[in-house]
């Protein structure tokens, strides 16, 4: 392991690896380095950058009674390291906390208690990151015709600009809310990701009430969140389905989130794996958990019974015109069966219309030119997750999440996050032996 500037050229310092983003991926992947020592007991020399100012996870999602989708099993560590004292249960042992949770007797915490734990192991390894930090630009470096490092250029929030020279960058940007084509945030126009910010910064006492756009488990949340805390107004939920479909929690096709689908996954032909997103889609995109549809049912039938119709359901029904006027929206939507138009007035529309990857190339800058893409603009990638380039990249480039199409569904969720962190390690550590001991 090294931890001085000797490979290359210039008088730079070169870090071992230099990690964009610090979600979850990154997270994972920085205790997973933290539980790596060489023999001598030294460690890499690593850097992560993150544009927030302190470690933050979808905090405008973190609604009171909101749970974790996923078994709390599948935590940041315990897939990789069962032992490991990053984990969600040591988390809940240092905080007093195991016993009640044992007799909670649930796999699915809270988000909030989950999104403690995870700012509980950020502080823990805070000493490998740098918050405040915007990454502009990657640029590649040059010893001979070879790439050997990476100049990874940030910005912080007064404008400073720093540049990191790494053998090994991973990106790990997460994903950027979806809205509609045509559609801007407005004061009155928000997408779900910043519905707590939003509502804690009300110009004015809703009047009207909401819309809420959207079918996946952040519209139904959103949809039961408005409807609990606004107690005298109407939430409309716009949908085009006939309902809310539920999430696909069953045993067998769980199983596609485990780390050997992502084997299967990558290996297949790419009509197989259309196919199998396909078939699997409903464990994840555009579905809502169970509980969660049944208990905004009852809350429609038992309006229906007091003669109350607050809760009003849109289906089969699209959006087709936006218009902010002074006091509000006026929301034209279209009942895709009939064709009547019908023009809600409400305080504000929440879009619920879920995330989108980040155009990796504008992420890679120079980089992107020695990288190999798909027609439709996605990267290549190996199995280790390190993209695919030409054969003057000498330095490692890996990518965590933006990677649905090569590795599959779980890609974009924490399921594998563990398995994922071990695997990029083992990678880096075939390639230039970043670290000694593998744990
Ligand atoms: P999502 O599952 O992708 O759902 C997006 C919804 O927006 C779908 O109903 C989709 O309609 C609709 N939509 C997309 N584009 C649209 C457009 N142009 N016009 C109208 N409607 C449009 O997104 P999500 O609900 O944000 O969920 C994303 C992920 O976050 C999931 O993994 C979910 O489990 C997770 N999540 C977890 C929690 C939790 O842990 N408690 C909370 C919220 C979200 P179609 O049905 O027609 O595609």
């Amino acid at each position: 392991m090294t931890t001085t500037p000797t490979a290359d050229t210039s008088e730079h310092r070169v870090h071992d690896l230099v990690g964009v983003g610090f979600g979850p991926s990154n997270l994972s992947l920085a205790i997973a380095l933290a539980e790596r020592r060489t023999a001598a007991g030294d460690a890499p020399d690593v850097l992560f950058l993150e544009r927030q100012e302190s470690f933050g996870w979808h905090p405008g999602m973190l609604l009171a009674d909101a749970t974790m989708q996923i078994s709390f099993l599948k935590d940041l560590v315990t897939p990789r390291n069962p032992a490991s004292d990053f984990s969600f249960l040591s988390f809940l042992h240092r905080q007093g906390r195991l016993h009640d949770f044992i007799n909670h007797k649930t796999l699915f915490p809270l988000r909030a208690e989950f999104h403690d734990y995870l700012v509980w192991c950020a502080e823990r390894v805070g000493e490998q990151v740098r918050y405040g930090q915007q990454v502009v630009e990657l640029r590649p470096v040059r010893d001979g015709g070879r790439i050997t490092s990476v100049d990874v250029v940030a910005r912080d929030t007064a404008g400073r600009q720093t540049v990191e020279r790494a053998r090994n960058v991973v990106l790990a940007p997460g994903l950027r809310p979806r809205l509609p084509e045509g559609v801007h945030e407005s004061a009155r126009v928000w997408h779900s990701e910043h519905l707590l910010h939003r509502l804690a910064d009300l110009p004015e006492e809703p009047v009207r009430g909401f819309a809420v756009v959207g079918a996946g488990q952040s519209a139904a949340e959103a949809v039961d969140h408005l409807h609990r805390t606004f107690p005298r107004l109407p939430v409309h939920a716009v949908f085009s389905r006939y309902g809310y479909s539920p999430s696909d929690d069953t045993p067998f096709a769980n199983r596609i989130f485990d780390p050997e689908a992502v084997d299967a996954y990558y290996d297949s032909p790419q009509e197989f794996k259309d196919e199998l997103m396909g078939y699997h889609r409903n464990t994840n995109y555009s579905v809502v958990d169970p509980d969660l549809i049944a208990e905004l049912y009852r809350r429609v039938y038992a309006e229906r019974v007091r003669g109350e119709t607050r809760l009003r359901i849109h289906n089969m029904t699209r959006v087709v015109a936006l218009d902010e006027t002074d006091g509000g929206v006026d929301l034209t939507v279209e009942d895709r069966s009939t064709g009547k138009q019908t023009v809600l007035a409400v305080d504000h529309v929440v879009y619920a219309t879920g995330y989108q990857p980040v155009d990796v190339r504008t992420l890679l800058g120079g980089l992107a030119d020695h990288c190999v893409f798909d027609g439709l603009g996605r990267p290549a990638l190996h199995r280790d997750y390190r993209l695919v380039t030409d054969d003057t990249v000498d330095c490692g480039l890996y990518l965590q999440g933006c990677t649905e199409h090569t590795h599959g569904i779980s890609s974009v969720l924490l399921s594998n996050v563990a398995t994922r962190a071990a695997e990029i390690l083992d990678s880096i550590e075939a390639r230039t032996g970043l670290t000694a001991a593998a744990s």
